[in-house]
This record gives C-alpha cells, structure tokens and sequence, in this order.
C-alpha cells in the first residue's frame, strides 16, 4: 500500500473492474485506502485477478458479480457490498460497452444494449450509491463529504462519433446526467463527478492501436503525442474521490492528451 492513503477507511464499489480502467481505478483506489467492491459481468477470472493483486498490496477488495443493467442484480450488489464493509463512500460508474456499427445498419438490440449499460447503468447504480449516502449522512472522520460518485465519461460526451451514434449519444447522456444529479445531491454534500477519457489502451479499443500503424494513426488525434494508459485514469479517480477535490462538484475533468483542443486546427483553419 501507498503511503499517501487520502482515501483510507472509506469503501468504494466500481463497476466494470475486471478490465481495462475499472481494474486501474480499483487497484488505484485501493493503494489509497479504500476498501473496494470490483463488480464484472461476465469475467470472474478476471476479477479474481484484479481482487489478489489488492490483497497482494496489502489490500481489501471482494468481487460481486452484477449486470449494472439490470435493477434487481444491482439492488443486490449494493445490499452485498454494504454486507461485507458496513456502508458506501465512493462510487466509480465506470462499466461501458461499444457496439459498433453504420448508422443506417444499426439495430435495436445495438442501441439498445449500450444505453442500457452505458447510462441505465449508471442510473441504478448512482441511484444505489446516492440512497446510501443520505442514509448515512457526512462521517466527519472519514470524509468532508456524505459520498462521492464518479462517472466514466468519454471525450464523446463532447465529440460527435460517426459509425459509434449509439456510444456518442450514451455519453453525452452521461454529461446531463451527471450534471443534474450533481445540481440535486449535493444541498446533501454528496460530490458527483465525471472523468472523461481520450485514447486509453485498454480491450475496449484494441483495434485502435495494436498495430504500429494504428497508433500511429491515433496519435494524430492526441496532441500530448502518446496514448493514454488506465493509470492516467486512476490517478485522477483517486483524486476526484478523495476530499483534495472536495470543492469540485459537477465537474467533467477531461484526461485525454489534449484530444479535445481539435489537433487538425494546429496546421490548419
Ligand atoms: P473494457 O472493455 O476494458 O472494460 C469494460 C468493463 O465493463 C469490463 O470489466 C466489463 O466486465 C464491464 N462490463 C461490461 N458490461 C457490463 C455490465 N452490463 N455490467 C457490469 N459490468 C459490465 O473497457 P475500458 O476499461 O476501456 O472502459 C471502461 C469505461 O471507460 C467505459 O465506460 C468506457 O466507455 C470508458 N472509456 C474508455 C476509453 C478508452 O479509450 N479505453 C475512452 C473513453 C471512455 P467483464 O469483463 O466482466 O465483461
């Protein structure tokens, strides 16, 4: 474990952990402190991995399975973590899925499956975390704040994405939603926040930069000139969860190289 633990005695649940950027932000979120709940869907191997490396830190974690779509699986996650460590101070909305496709050969089971995960998701999950941090209410001795959410955004909350309207438009609801429940819940000192990622090497874009000229191709979208890792990430979920941002409420902190300052305007316009 980190010395630095602004997150110690706090419990944390962040779904989609058992990949990619859930797994750095767990890990992350563990090495300050917190104990963690690492929820997955379809991969407990994976999960199990990402939960013995915290134990190896010399930290907690448990793995709950739970599709974050479906109300009645999230409503026993949530009653699971508050079994195993007692309550609920930070949430990480972090379990997002592409589901790739023209616009017009779309179909509705396309659509349908990534606004159910992507924002549905985040709905019931928020709606879990936030229910418990009111019934709890501010501990003065663990945190300023009754609770943290963070929400897993995406630079397509801001960048249209041509062949991906179904991911765009989830995460440009992600914005909204976030923004109005942060305007509701925070008269309650409940935090809400997003974090929106560039170009992070993880499954979810594998085809982005596995081969040299993929990348190659995706660093001219990326200013800062290399792609992002889940790490860049985490760092920045351990610092929106911990009270060094406890003025931050509403906030969507872009960690994406400089994706979104329109690199083709640097030679051009
Ligand atoms: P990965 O594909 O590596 O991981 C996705 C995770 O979500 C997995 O742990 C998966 O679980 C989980 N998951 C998928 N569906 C469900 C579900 N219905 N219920 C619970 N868990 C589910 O992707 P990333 O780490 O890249 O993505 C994480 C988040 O970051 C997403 O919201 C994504 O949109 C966002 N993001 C990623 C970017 C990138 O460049 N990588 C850029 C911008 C945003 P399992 O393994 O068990 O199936």
């Amino acid at each position: 474990m980190a010395d630095y633990q602004p997150l110690k005695g706090q419990k944390a649940l962040v779904t989609g952990a058992s990949s990619g950027i859930g797994a750095a932000v767990a890990k992350a979120l563990a090495g300050a402190g917190a104990a963690v709940v690492v929820n997955y869907v379809g991969n407990p191997a994976s999960a199990r991995q990402v939960v013995s490396e915290i134990h190896s830190a010399n930290g907690v974690a448990v793995a709950l399975e739970a599709d974050v779509s479906q109300e009645t699986q999230v409503l026993a996650m949530f009653d699971a973590a508050r079994r195993e460590f007692g309550t609920l101070d930070i949430l990480v909305n972090n379990a997002g899925i592409q589901r790739d496709s023209a616009f017009t050969q779309m179909t509705l089971d396309q659509w349908n499956q990534v606004i159910a995960t992507n924002l549905t998701g985040y709905f019931l999950c928020a709606r879990e975390a936030a229910r418990e941090f009111l019934r709890r209410g501010v501990v003065p001795s663990v945190s300023k704040a009754a609770g943290k959410i963070i929400c897993m955004s995406s630079v397509h909350q801001v960048i249209p994405w041509a062949g991906h309207v179904n991911y765009a438009a989830s995460k440009g609801g992600i914005m909204m939603f976030m923004e109005s429940i942060a305007q509701e819940l925070a008269p309650h000192r409940i935090r809400v926040n997003s974090i929106a990622p560039g170009a992070i090497k993880t499954p979810i874009n594998r085809a982005a930069w596995e081969t040299p000229e993929a990348e190659a191709k995706l660093l001219e979208l990326i200013p800062y000139g290399r792609v992002g890792l889940p790490e860049d990430i985490a760092r920045a979920a351990v610092w929106l969860a911990s009270d060094e941002s406890d003025y931050v409420v509403g906030t969507t902190l872009f960690v994406d190289g400089g994706m979104c300052l329109y690199p083709g305007f640097a030679t051009g316009g």
